[in-house]
């Protein structure tokens, strides 16, 4: 048995940041984790001889900058380098749209004239809301209190505070804000574009990691999520860390480490335990107990609930609710090795096309489509594939004239129909994304020298992602801001004292950006302060 201040579970990236900031607040730390490496979906591994590459997550935008400088990660070793071009969608018919610095508009204007002048206001109103969004980013949302105690006095203060944040926006904007927060993407980009790629380019930020339509309401507000993101200071930006995910997560353990905190790697929680209404530990898979002040969850909120802590410890409501907490992500990701880069059909050869994310679906309608046949059939048969090739902008990943690809691909059920198991049916998909591939660079089948193959239920084996839902829960409007992960729960304290969550499955949600696990520090450290001074 061992004893600590506080004791986090999981070495994802954000139990990795919730530790550094409470080791660098003055607390005894431990993180005990399940899997060998720390980092949990933001790792990089040699999935291949010679082959190394971001597993799961696989590019950078959404890391908050704060969190990036307090946890010193540039000294500590992180590089985050820009792509080249941001995204490149070719169509079937060979035109093409890439986006990125100097490039957007000259590129959309040769696909419509119309949409080259629509692109500049819309762009304008979505930086305008996202850059008061990320004003909530790491606060806080205000939380539902009952009764007129210190906490409703608090709460009160938070949502005048939150309020004043949202009067920076006009009342234009705010109607904006209404609809990005309630409609579908697919709606509000027909009403502004015409051109199928330019549609499709805001389209596929609206249903990655999201299994629905593009018409699906709320798929705006996803698409919003990842519009918060920057590297190197450049706002909407995506890039890339060398050395893969995996170097953001090390040189996060690395700054938790430098400042006191301990991490145990293939130390998975069996058990919360919860002793006269308080959380005092947890009980290790081995058998081994650690015993804290505080207990932090960096877990998905439905695993937390409805496997480590005990029943008998929670409310019956809380617990009914969390376990109709929706998860499904609808995606399928692969990593190959490849002989030789691709060429495109739409643009032949070698360029800074291949550091974008390549979008494979090049219509709302396509990704509809992709939707509502993976809703019928398990997967669907023309998927939404993003194509990213990290060695294009990192050596260190490939052995020399060779190459790594990630393929994000969507839509797929999270849990197959008619009990079919994706145990049974993850080649035949995962051949299926490289032919899909293959439509648009021909010859791209045949330079796979290797491959691995993450399905929904890969994920969920792997890093504890249930239903493979990539952001711990869908982001939902019932499962967002002060309904992360449930109303009365948004300030990161659980229904048990002592008991925090510091993962995705609280505000604000997905995305490699450090921000629960920054949110949830400053709570446990302040209530720390409150308890003993
Ligand atoms: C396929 C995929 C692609 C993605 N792409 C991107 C992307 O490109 N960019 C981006 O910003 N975001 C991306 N995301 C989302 C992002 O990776 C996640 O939202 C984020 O990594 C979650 O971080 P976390 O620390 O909250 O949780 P996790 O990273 O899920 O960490 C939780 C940790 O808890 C551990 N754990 C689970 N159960 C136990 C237990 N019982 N005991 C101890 N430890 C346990 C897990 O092993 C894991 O290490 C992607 C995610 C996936 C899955």
């Amino acid at each position: 048995m061992n004893e600590t201040d506080v004791v986090i579970i999981g070495a994802g990236h954000n139990g990795l940041t919730c530790a550094a900031y409470l080791a660098m607040g003055g607390l005894r730390v431990k993180v005990v984790e399940r899997r060998k490496v720390v980092g949990g979906a933001a790792v990089t591994e040699e999935f291949c001889p010679g082959f190394r590459n971001s597993v799961a997550a696989y590019t950078v935008s959404l890391l908050n900058p704060k969190v990036l400088g307090d946890l010193k990660l540039a000294e500590h070793g992180l590089k985050i380098v820009e792509r080249r071009a941001q995204n490149f969608l070719p169509a079937p018919d060979g035109r093409y749209l890439l986006t990125g610095e100097g490039r957007t508009l000259p590129s959309i204007a040769k696909l419509s004239a119309r949409d080259a002048d629509a692109i500049e206001s819309f762009s304008r109103e979505l930086e305008a809301i996202a850059d008061v969004l990320r004003e909530f980013v790491l606060r806080a949302p205000p939380n539902l209190v009952e009764g007129f105690g210190a906490g409703a006095i608090r709460e009160s203060f938070n949502a005048l505070g939150s309020a004043s944040i949202l009067r920076q926006l006009s009342l234009e904007q705010k109607r904006d804000l209404l609809d990005l927060f309630t409609r579908s993407a697919g709606e509000m980009l027909d009403e502004r574009f015409e051109n199928d790629l330019v549609k499709a380019l805001f389209g596929f930020d609206a249903i990655v990691g999201n299994y629905a339509s593009p018409y699906a309401a709320g798929s705006a507000y996803v698409m919003l999520h990842h519009a918060f993101g920057e590297v190197n200071g450049k706002k909407g930006v995506w890039g890339h860390a060398i050395g893969g995910m995996g170097a953001i997560t090390q040189t996060m353990a690395r700054a938790a480490r430098a400042h006191g905190a301990e991490i145990e790697t293939e130390a998975g929680v069996r058990e919360v335990i919860v002793e006269r209404d308080r959380a005092v530990g947890v009980i290790l898979d081995n058998g081994a107990t650690v015993r804290a002040k505080y207990v932090a969850s960096s877990v998905n909120p439905k695993l937390l609930y409805t496997r480590l802590v005990p029943t008998q410890a929670l409310p019956p409501e809380f617990l009914a609710r969390i376990e109709r907490w929706r998860n499904g992500s609808g995606t399928f990701r692969m990593n190959v090795a490849l002989s030789t880069l691709p060429s495109f059909t739409a643009l032949p050869g070698d360029g800074d096309h291949l550091t974008a994310g390549i979008i494979l679906g090049p219509s709302l309608a396509y990704m509809d489509r992709a939707w509502q046949d993976a809703r019928a059939h398990g997967w669907s048969r023309e998927p939404v594939v993003e194509v990213l090739i990290p060695s294009t902008l990192d050596d260190t990943l490939a052995p020399q004239g060779q190459h790594v690809a990630s393929l994000f691909c969507q839509h797929v059920a999270p849990e197959l129909p008619e009990g079919k198991s994706w145990d049974e049916h993850r080649e035949e998909v995962a051949d299926l994304m490289v032919a899909t591939v293959d439509k648009y660079a021909p010859g791209f089948a045949a330079s796979v020298i290797g491959r691995q193959i993450l399905s929904p239920l890969d994920l969920e084996r792997q890093f504890g992602l249930l239903g493979g839902d990539i952001f711990h829960g869908a982001l939902t409007l019932n499962q967002l801001f002060s309904a992360r992960p449930m109303l009365g729960h948004a300030d990161y304290r659980g229904p048990v004292r002592g008991l925090y969550h510091c993962g995705s499955g609280a505000h604000p949600g997905g995305g490699v950006t450090g921000a629960p696990g920054h949110n949830a520090a400053q709570v446990i450290l302040r209530d720390h302060r409150a308890l003993f001074g």
